[in-house]
């Protein structure tokens, strides 16, 4: 029995549509009927080999589909045949025993694998995951609209209910992209004031329909003070990739705030220690979350109603939706 799948064949090389064997779960692991899968900014990663991935390789790492076939030892009540489940960039296989596990810190287990990275991911008809791996999807929620919330969504969600701050603070969300347009949604659902900050203003209108309360253009002179005029800016999620936009929002943040780093810079950020140690304000990075914060991001989300904005591609326009990335508004999505 064969499938399709969207592969990388080598390294740098184009995404090809092939037919390959669809793969049978080893103990443990479950078969996924892929329904939808997202398309992340990482899948570049994997076309690069930049986290040391092997070729072929299936990218792929917000997948939603119902479990087709069970390895053993799975229970089925838990992940039953026909279940609706969900793989992120955790992509499971923590090992339970190392330091991290101890601190229930999946992510960070050096024998955690990343789904589309360390074994084929979601661009493909069927796909394998570890049963740690796996998030339940609530029946109610439409695959391609929600497929982001297993990357974007946990990332910005997760990273932000993580820093402490008591609602109703002010809260900036810098890059209206992927993330950044959920990030808004998230942080005015949680409770908090948010600014939606990026380049520009042509995404103005778009950040209030999404629930930012304010909107800043970083591109403007004086942007800091603007900033500062609205109030104490407790903390910024940076979603956006440029190093160059780290010095301002330091500067903009209020007292004791804190700038959350969720985009990989191609470059290093400077930073002014001295408006670190004056406000004591802070700098972090924050990794994701894995699947039993996933689920948590999925409840949020319908019980509130974060909603991803996505376009759907099939899966023979894999390579329109990976290039087109920069010009989504505001997530491709492949529906199988
Ligand atoms: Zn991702
Ligand atoms: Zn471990």
């Amino acid at each position: 029995m064969s499938m399709k799948a969207a592969v990388f064949k080598e390294k740098n090389g184009k995404l090809e549509v092939v037919q390959m064997p669809i793969p049978e779960p080893q103990a443990g692991w479950v078969r996924i009927k892929v329904e939808a899968c997202g398309v992340c900014h990482s899948d570049y990663f994997v076309k690069y080999g930049a986290l040391g991935n092997t070729f072929p390789r299936v990218p792929g790492h917000e997948v939603i589909g119902k479990v087709d076939k069970i390895g053993e030892g799975i229970s089925s009540e838990e992940f039953g045949i026909g279940k609706m489940v969900g793989v992120g960039w955790f992509g499971g296989n923590h090992c339970g025993k190392c330091g991290d596990c101890k601190e229930d810190e999946w992510v960070h287990c050096k024998e955690s694998y990343v789904c589309g990275i360390h074994y084929n991911g979601g661009y493909a008809e069927y796909m394998v995951a570890p049963a740690d791996s796996l998030v339940p999807i609530p029946d109610c929620m439409d695959p391609v609209e929600s497929a982001p919330l297993l990357c974007a969504g946990v990332t910005v969600f997760n990273s932000f209910r993580n820093q402490n701050i008591k609602a109703p603070a002010l809260v900036g969300v810098q890059g209206i992209g992927g993330l950044g347009h959920l990030a808004i949604q998230f942080c005015k659902k949680m409770g908090y004031e948010v600014i939606a900050m990026s380049s520009g203003n042509s995404k103005e209108q778009l950040t209030k329909q999404l629930g930012a309360h304010h909107y800043v253009d970083t591109s403007k002179d004086g942007y800091i003070d603007k900033v500062k005029s609205i109030g104490s800016v407790k903390c910024i999620l940076v979603t956006a990739p440029f190093a160059s936009v780290v010095p301002g929002l330091l500067e903009s943040l209020g007292t004791n705030g804190k700038l959350v780093i969720l985009a990989a810079f191609k470059e290093p950020f400077n930073a002014d220690s001295i408006t670190m140690i004056g406000g004591s304000k802070s700098i972090i990075g924050w990794a994701s979350g894995d699947s039993r914060d996933s689920s948590d991001t999925f409840h949020f989300a319908r019980n509130n109603q974060v909603k991803p904005m996505v376009k759907a591609f099939t899966l023979e326009q894999a390579n329109d939706a990976l290039d087109g990335i920069n010009d989504a508004r505001f997530r491709n999505v492949i529906k199988m």
